[in-house]
């Protein structure tokens, strides 16, 4: 084999091995949802966290089954305070879909919805919120939705529009993001 061909094959070798760890560190199985929505939604914020743009709340935008939007918490990265995931993938949902009115969609969020986020929903005209960790999660990794929730009057007419789900994935993203350095805010 002469060497060009020896370096080529050397090469091909080394990418065919490196690759797929590559990709299955971006995939990140270590965190399971039962929801391939929720995953989806945990591999946004997984995303989001390792590229230090803001804290471990990814979401999707789900219709008809298909997931039509998606997005994760740039606070940090665009210097904004508004772009939390569910906004990010209401702004995504919207520009792919054409519309500002998601009627027929859902969204999966890896943290219960701070109050902005929860009418912003309220105004894309999402049907129903499923939500992974609660607002006391949120508060434990030291987000303080609970402050504005008290201003906005609690959250109890909510119950049927607010819906629990992969509560255990999501904090196991939690713990994840409370054990990197990070900026807080
Ligand atoms: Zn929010």
């Amino acid at each position: 084999m002469d060497p060009l061909r020896r370096i080529l094959s050397v090469a091909i070798a080394l990418i065919i091995t490196v690759l797929p760890a590559a990709s299955a560190e971006a995939a990140d199985p270590e965190i399971t949802a039962e929801s391939p929505y929720m995953q989806v939604a945990i591999e946004e914020a997984l995303e989001g966290i390792a590229n230090g743009d803001g804290g471990p709340f990814g979401s999707a935008i789900v219709k008809d089954g298909v997931i039509v939007g998606q997005g994760h918490n740039r606070v940090l990265k665009d210097n904004d305070p508004t772009c939390h995931g569910e906004v990010a993938a209401i702004r995504d949902a919207c520009a792919k879909l054409g519309t500002y009115d998601l009627t027929g969609c859902v969204i999966y969020t890896t943290g219960e919805p701070c109050p902005m986020c929860l009418f912003a929903c309220k105004w894309a005209n999402l049907e129903t919120v499923y939500y992974g960790c609660t607002i006391d999660d949120n508060a434990i990794i030291g987000f303080r939705d609970e402050e504005f929730d008290a201003l906005a009057g609690g959250r109890d007419q909510l119950a049927d529009y607010l819906i629990c789900v992969d509560r255990d994935a999501c904090l196991q993203l939690f713990q994840r993001y409370s054990e990197m350095a990070h900026e807080l805010y």
